[in-house]
């Protein structure tokens, strides 16, 4: 069977903010660009970005990008490569007066200028006082910026094929990567989108756990793709659990509800987060903020008949500040608790949200791997920007609002690569038919029936997994049994029935393509984190509970292959400045 061929310049897997924000600087400067996402574009999980966005504006307090630079490394555990941060944190500004002037509505301050709000793990002058560097549209931040590069890209003719599922890179025998293998979900068709270059940018994978704040769209798939082409992933071990996902739901409550004055409170009534973080409190590091919360639930003093959750109060700040500022929080409270935040606190417990690790990347969005002949080779015509990427700016822990500052700046410079890739490949690569036929077998696979237990059925249960075994706080034993068990449940992976999902074919097996996907993310972060003996930024081991900077300041790369774990350093040599030296990290 032939498939039909569509050809591209650049090939976009994503249309969240990194693909968006790629894709637009691509088309404005009359490359031919195809963007394919599995959902409507302005569905995609940047949608639901509610703090803000990072950038030194000093709209509010004083503020420069090398105060936020220290932040973001300190932040980071040490872990971030220094030279990537710096770029990122000279660039904020830029990129947000860029959204301001493609129409994002961002909340304003007296004066006019954009609103700044404060929040966790940032400070003025090198660690002191409590730094305001959010710039927000209310709690929709994310809304407003998807929205504004959406119709941007209209504008632009970027070519969009929406709904379609990607399903894997296709590659030549040199190594080249020249687009991928999609399927239209609505028909099942499959399509061959042939590119000089591809970027992928399908965000995270927060989906391997029950309980997340992240769209059920989440799965990884990107980072699925990357181990099958035989690239590594990077920093898996290290997860973010945001501190105030709605306990037992997940949905989150962002925290700028911390930043604009609420705090949390244990089973006695008390404000803790001093006895952990006796300057930040509250608007500590968020692994900080996540373990505080765990310690105060398993030591007893949890909220509730069962004490298995925290309340975070904002209902001193006023009606008001409540419904002014953060009034999607309002929606979600009131919709999934019959609450309103501004007369009752709200239930929390730490939540999975952001896949800090990912497919390694430089700062101009080129993947990266390590050679046996050298340090490291990009791979050619391959990019990868967003949650999906690990640049690595977030290292051990992102800081709130470092992550839309991410997609935005390496979406950006990925293009500004990609335009030069293209100034000097302006030929499209052969694609031999072999080559697509080879990726062709992984959709064949799933053409059976198959005999065996529902996907949601499995998923639930890798879901949970994971879960139990490799949540806020890890140790070996805990970790082992859990690899154990989803190695288990992977083997059930090509059994499972694919006709009982609302009797649609279709839906099922792209179902199954996510769990698989799924799978592989799950048997990184395992094994990455079984890798790590140390604690650092949100990989917390109870049997391994200081940092080891001796031993251990350095990368994770898992590949699929055998399993294998390998090290790479971290850049701790900034640009321009001073490298700031690993300290204790306290907040
Ligand atoms: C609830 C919530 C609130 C947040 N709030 C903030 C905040 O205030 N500030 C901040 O800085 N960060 C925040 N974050 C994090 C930040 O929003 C995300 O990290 C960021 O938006 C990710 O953008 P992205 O472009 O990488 O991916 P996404 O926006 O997740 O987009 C991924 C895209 O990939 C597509 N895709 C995936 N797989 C496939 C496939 N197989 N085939 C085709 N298409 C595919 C999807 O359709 C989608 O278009 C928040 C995250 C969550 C979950």
């Amino acid at each position: 069977m032939t498939i039909p061929r569509r050809k591209f310049d650049t090939l976009v897997i994503g249309a969240g903010g990194a693909g968006l924000r790629a894709a637009l600087e691509l088309s404005q400067a009359d490359a031919r660009v195809a963007v394919v996402s599995k959902v409507f574009p302005t569905r995609s999980h940047t949608v639901a970005a509610q703090g803000g966005v990072n950038a030194s504006l000093a709209n509010v307090t004083d503020d420069n990008w090398h105060w936020h630079m220290f932040d973001t490394v300190k932040g980071s555990d040490y872990l971030g490569d220094q030279d990537a941060i710096e770029y990122m944190c000279r660039e904020a500004p830029r990129v947000v007066y860029e959204l301001e002037h493609i129409g994002v509505p961002f909340s304003r301050l007296e004066n006019g200028k954009i609103y700044q709000r404060p929040f966790g793990g940032q400070s003025q002058n090198f660690g002191g006082d409590q730094a305001t560097r959010t710039c927000a549209a209310a709690d929709r931040t994310g809304h407003a910026i998807i929205h504004a590069l959406y119709q941007q890209n209209i504008a632009a003719r970027t070519h969009f094929f929406d709904e379609y599922f990607s399903v894997d890179l296709i590659s030549d025998d040199d190594g080249y990567i020249l687009g991928a293998l999609v399927v239209d979900i609505a028909t099942g068709e499959p399509l061959v989108i042939e590119a000089k270059t591809t970027l992928i940018a399908t965000g995270g994978a927060a989906q391997i756990f029950r309980t997340s704040t992240n769209a059920h769209i989440n799965t990884g798939d990107g980072m699925g793709m990357a181990l099958r082409a035989g690239i590594p992933l990077q920093d898996m071990e290290f997860f973010q659990f945001h501190p105030t996902g709605i306990a037992g739901k997940g949905m989150l409550i962002t925290e700028a509800a911390r930043g604009e004055g609420g705090y949390l409170i244990n089973g006695n009534g008390e404000r803790f987060m001093p006895n952990y973080a006796p300057k930040a409190k509250d608007l500590a590091s968020r692994d900080v903020v996540s373990r505080a919360i765990a310690t105060e639930i398993r030591e007893g003093r949890g909220c509730g008949p069962d004490k298995d959750h925290i309340l975070l109060k904002v209902d001193h700040l006023g009606k008001d500040v409540v419904h002014k500022r953060l009034p999607g929080i309002c929606d979600l409270t009131r919709s999934f608790l019959n609450i309103d935040p501004a007369e009752q606190p709200i239930p929390v417990f730490p939540t999975a949200h952001y896949t800090m690790g990912g497919i390694p990347t430089n700062r101009f969005g080129q993947v990266v791997v390590p050679v046996s002949s050298g340090p490291e080779e990009e791979v050619p015509g391959l990019y990868a920007a967003g949650e999906c990427a690990c640049v690595s700016i977030h290292g051990a822990n992102r800081l709130g609002g470092n992550s839309l500052l991410d997609i935005l700046v390496f979406g950006r410079s990925s293009a500004n690569h990609i335009m030069e890739y293209l100034a000097e490949n302006q030929h499209h690569r052969d694609l031999p038919e072999s080559a697509v036929e080879k990726t062709m077998q992984r959709l064949q696979r799933w053409d059976k029936k198959g005999e065996g237990e529902s996907v949601a059925s499995l998923r639930n249960k890798l879901k949970l997994v994971m879960e139990e075994h490799c949540g806020v706080f890890r140790t070996e034993s805990v970790l082992k049994e859990g690899l154990q068990k989803v190695v288990e449940l992977e083997k059930r992976l090509p059994d499972v029935r694919l006709t009982d999902h609302s009797q649609q074919f279709n839906t099922a097996r792209i179902e199954a393509l996510e769990l698989e996907n799924l799978m592989d993310v799950a048997i990184a972060t395992i094994c990455a984190a079984l890798g790590r003996k140390e604690s650092r930024g949100a990989h917390s081991r109870i049997d391994y509970p200081e940092r080891n900077d001796v031993n251990w300041l350095k990368h994770s790369l898992f590949y699929k292959k055998e399993r294998q774990l390998d090290f790479k350093p971290v850049h701790t040599k900034p640009l321009s400045v001073e490298t700031f030296p690993p300290k204790e990290r306290v907040y």
